[in-house]
């Protein structure tokens, strides 16, 4: 990635119109479609992040109240879990409804 010096001498020498692009290329070590890519704006130049301030805040979360990344991984396992298990439920109480009891279950006579 280049730096921000990197980018704004190559802006600057672009400015003067005095020279190539790989003549910019040659005199900055930035490569050419680098450059190409500033002459006509599609790269922009991004401040640098404070080192303190992480790239995805923390929040907390209003069902766990983890201090978490939105989304809440932990609470949207638990949800799905919840899901399986009510799934699981309503398959076994299907079951124990429709069929007959296995052998096994069968009281004795
Ligand atoms: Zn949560």
């Amino acid at each position: 990635m280049l730096s921000i010096e990197q980018v704004q001498s190559v802006q600057r020498l672009l400015a003067a119109g005095e020279c190539s692009q790989r003549e910019i290329a040659r005199r900055t070590g930035v490569s050419r479609p680098s450059i190409a890519a500033i002459a006509n704006g599609t790269r922009v130049i991004q401040p640098p992040r404070p080192i303190d301030e992480p790239a995805y805040p923390a929040q907390r979360c209003a069902d766990c109240g983890g201090l978490v990344v939105m989304p809440c991984l932990a609470c949207l396992l638990r949800r799905h879990r919840q899901r399986l298990m009510a799934e699981q439920r309503a398959r076994r109480k299907e079951a124990a409804s429709g069929i007959q009891p296995t052998p096994s279950r069968r009281p004795a006579a």
